[in-house]
């Protein structure tokens, strides 16, 4: 098979076509590695790794030749550059960790190596995570492989923070990989490339390993070509882990067997809130599109409210920054990466951090330690806790009626590289309708279904009861299948536009 026609297809006909020995893992890591360099100019990976991927290969190679295949055996992915990687360079973005090789694996790439998967190599994002365009990295923006089809035809960013992995999929520059989510990094950067992407419930999959932004809202989950896919995925990096206190010890289920298609029945909550002043007409349209999609399958639209999404987003951007000021301390220049020598031990601990944080990341710790300190932390990050509680307790009482929820996954489509740089609030409010479910831990999909007027993708967002995948699942691929969105970015891997 050629090069192109490798890279076409989506991880369920590439695992068939291994096990059928249609090609090699080999020829198929190859294909993928030759495709990392040819879209080098998007900036998807800060650390490809094509030695380690193809002797990964081979591995797999073995295996399916003695018809003993893995599920995911020589599957080739990308790892967001959070994940630390044993004896890999892991970097998070940011300047601090230059130079660190962790002597770990993160026990969900851990569990996606078990499983026969193949790592292409780490892929770029924000600084720590922050941020929802992946251009705060310190090795660069991520540019996604999409173009306005009118108009404007700048450079536009991938999303975030997991922009790396959205493009470099969007690009066939891997079949799938890893993201985190911690207020709609892994939904978000998936909707701007037209890719799928699933935050799995706060806890599903272990965080040990990954780097932390704020701990009580990191989440890994899958990030692919289709949900069947993302399901496949989700399954190899799922499961408790006793090294992870806030894992959960709940059984992982066959994702892919609840891909039934049939969701008769099943009441999809449509929430008022969410119709936020300026949303583009594109976006509405949409949605309203994918709630007729839904019904048209059989499953029962019902309006519901959540009240207290207005306040989200503020509870969101006390809680995420006061958990990262406390986290991004250990960075120090003692234990890790940089470290900018002073006259004192003082002096070195601040030369280093001023050196190494890039600036979102030193407003974040700057607003974190503010609402954490004695004067403040009753007015801000108290009330930021007790509003989380009531936005968890809006998805409780609709719940009770409803069986997941439909909203848009951004307000936007993907902006130009350089917008909303300038005015950190206007990038916040990009987390508008995903931040809410990430106070709540709950699971939540994005599905591309659509393109906006200027022809860029636009996702739909599918929330569930916790560690209720199964029917997020369901319900996206239905949502996916109605959408038939087939279109590919400008910029693809192996020519194919
Ligand atoms: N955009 C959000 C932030 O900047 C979410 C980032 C994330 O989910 N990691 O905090």
């Amino acid at each position: 098979m050629s090069d192109a026609s490798l890279l076409a297809l989506n991880l369920v006909e590439a695992r068939d076509g291994l096990v059928r020995k249609s090609f090699s893992a080999r020829e198929l890591t190859s294909a993928y590695n030759e495709a990392v360099n040819e879209t080098s100019r998007l900036n998807a990976y800060i650390t490809p790794t094509p030695e380690p991927a193809l002797e990964m290969a081979d591995a797999a190679d073995r295996r399916l030749s003695k018809g003993a295949a893995l599920p995911l055996d020589g599957i080739p992915i990308a790892v967001k550059d959070l994940y630390c990687t044993k004896g890999v360079l892991t970097t998070a973005a940011s300047h601090i960790l230059d130079g660190f090789h962790p002597p770990y694996e993160a026990t969900v790439t851990d569990k996606l190596w078990r499983s026969g998967a193949v790592m292409l190599g780490k892929t770029n994002l924000d600084e720590f995570a922050m941020g929802s365009s992946s251009t705060t990295s310190y090795y660069g923006p991520v540019e996604n492989p999409w173009r306005r089809r009118t108009g404007d035809n700048r450079p536009l960013v991938a999303g975030g923070s997991s922009g790396g992995s959205a493009a470099a999929i969007a690009a066939r520059a891997a079949l799938a990989a890893t993201g985190t989510d911690t207020g709609g990094s892994i939904r978000q950067p998936a909707s701007y490339c037209g890719i799928v992407g699933l935050k799995p419930t706060y806890g599903r999959c272990s965080r040990w390993g990954v780097v932390a932004f704020a701990s009580s809202l990191d989440q890994p989950g899958p990030m692919a070509r289709t949900v069947r896919d993302a399901a496949i995925t989700l399954r190899a990096m799922a499961g408790h882990d006793p090294r992870d206190s806030t894992s959960a010890p709940v059984a992982v289920p066959d994702f892919e067997a609840s891909l039934s298609g049939d969701i008769r029945r099943l009441r999809v909550g449509i929430p008022k809130e969410y119709r936020v002043d300026g949303m583009p007409t594109d976006i509405e349209a949409l949605w309203e599109r994918g709630v007729e999609w839904l019904r048209a399958a059989g499953a029962e639209p019902v309006d519901i409210s959540l009240p207290m999404t207005k306040y989200a987003l503020a509870a969101y951007y006390i809680i995420a920054p006061a958990e990262a000021s406390s986290n991004l301390a250990r960075y120090d220049g003692v234990r890790f990466g940089l470290r900018v020598e002073g006259d004192t031990l003082d002096e070195m601990y601040e030369l280093t951090r001023a050196a190494g944080f890039g600036a979102e990341v030193r407003r974040r710790v700057l607003i974190g330690t503010y609402v954490l300190s004695a004067g403040y932390y009753d007015a801000y990050y108290l009330k930021a806790q007790q509003v989380r509680t009531l936005v968890a307790s809006d998805f409780v009482t609709a719940f009770e009626r409803v069986d997941c929820i439909l909203a848009p996954t951004a307000p936007s489509s993907a902006f130009a590289i350089g917008e909303n740089t300038d005015d950190p609030v206007a990038m916040y409010l990009n987390d508008v309708f995903t931040v809410p479910a990430s106070l709540a831990g709950l699971p939540a999909i994005s599905v591309p279904a659509g393109l906006s007027g200027d022809g860029l993708p636009l996702g739909l967002q599918i929330i569930g009861r916790a560690f209720d995948e199964e029917t997020v699942l369901r319900i996206a691929e239905v949502l996916e299948t109605a959408a038939q969105f087939r279109q590919l970015p400008a910029f693809v891997a192996g020519g194919a536009t």
